[in-house]
């Protein structure tokens, strides 16, 4: 037993709490441990962003539709932007509309 990450807001939990003391959320025990994890791929994301970055796919993919349609309009703030998703992305930073890393 040990700390482990709230399912709600990720912060660091007892093990043994039944529901998070700072978001309320309930913890299952069928829960892996660590991190929520996105069911989206960062490969996927990666080859989005490579083939389609500039009109912002890759954040459409993940649901991030706001900020995918600035980068449609502004071609990847001219592909700046892009490239810097795309480093994100690489180094397995990225994280979808519900703020959880993408999966391997
Ligand atoms: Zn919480």
């Amino acid at each position: 037993m040990g700390l482990v990450y709230c399912r709600g807001c990720a912060s660091q939990i007892n093990a043994s709490s039944s529901s998070c003391p700072n978001c309320g959320a309930v913890q299952g025990s069928d829960r892996p441990e660590g991190l929520p994890i996105s069911n989206k791929n960062n490969l996927v994301a990666l080859l989005l962003c490579f083939f389609l970055g500039i009109l912002g796919v890759h954040r459409f993919y993940v649901g991030r539709v706001g900020s995918g349609i600035v980068q449609l309009l502004t071609l990847g703030l001219l592909g700046i932007w892009t490239l810097i998703d795309f480093i994100v992305i690489l180094f397995g930073s990225f994280r979808d509309a519900d703020n959880r890393r993408l999966s391997w």
